[in-house]
């Protein structure tokens, strides 16, 4: 697929989920509101980023935990163009490496990626705002507010920006150290650029859940079946009930 057509379709599925083109987007919110999808987060290794396993009735998007917030959600977004445009397949297992895939697919759902969470247009408008304060040059400070405004990993923007003609291979190497650093500098949480705690990499969302649910609900299992296929899916605060612990906030 060429570049405008991925655009498109980044486009086609941000209206599909009910939002705007241009903002930056929550893409996890999102992804539970598709429906018969199950999320899964597991620490999957240094050289899977995720999954996609299309099912009759069903489907699953795996994304590796170990990773950084800003690399899962390019993950998931990745992943996103196997599940809604990638029609060849029933299971794909995506390496760690953006744009490190061989098939077409991979590289088009990692080009289909960076425009769903970076929009064009979006992008070059807050290129413009942010270089406008820096002299009119793209500084590691612009690249930080860049990266942080569309919540992306470094890599996902400097792969981003050489793309664009924005930088060059070597001023984007130079940026590619002191990560963490020169976000906390500018005063941004490090959030971004670490995966979340331990406990909650091994985490089950979505559809898998609900069914579980639903067919304790209507008696097809007894309580200990519905445990097990909670704790199978890693929930074991739903068994438990830790999630609770301490009351609840309303608001
Ligand atoms: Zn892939």
């Amino acid at each position: 697929m060429n570049k405008i057509d991925l655009w498109t379709k980044a486009n086609m599925l941000r209206n599909q989920l009910g939002e705007d083109p241009q903002s930056p987007i929550d893409i996890f919110s999102l992804v539970y509101t598709i429906d018969h999808l199950t999320v899964v987060f597991y620490p999957m290794g240094d050289r899977i980023s995720g999954m996609c396993i299309k099912g009759q009735d069903s489907n699953v998007i795996a994304i590796n935990s170990a990773m950084s917030v800003g690399r899962q959600r390019f993950s998931m977004a990745h992943e996103l163009f196997h599940l809604f445009y990638d029609s060849n397949m029933a299971t794909t297992i995506c390496s760690k490496r953006i744009g490190a895939g061989k098939e077409a697919a991979e590289k088009d759902a990692d080009q289909f990626a960076s425009y769903f969470l970076m929009p064009p247009d979006a992008l070059i408008n807050a290129i413009k705002r942010f270089k406008e304060k820096e002299g009119n040059k793209l500084t590691v400070n612009s690249v930080v507010k860049l990266e942080q405004y569309f919540r992306v990993s470094r890599q996902a923007i400097l792969i981003r920006l050489i793309e664009e003609n924005e930088l060059t291979e070597d001023e984007a190497d130079s940026m590619r150290k002191d990560v963490i650093r020169s976000a906390i500098c500018l005063g941004y949480d490090d959030s971004l650029y670490r995966p979340l705690s331990h406990q909650k990499q091994h985490m089950t969302y979505g559809y898998y859940i609900q069914q579980a649910d639903e067919v304790f609900e209507k008696k097809l299992v007894s309580s200990g079946k519905y445990e097990e296929l909670l704790l199978d899916a890693f929930r074991s605060d739903l068994v438990y009930g830790d999630s609770i612990e301490g009351g609840e906030l309303i608001d």
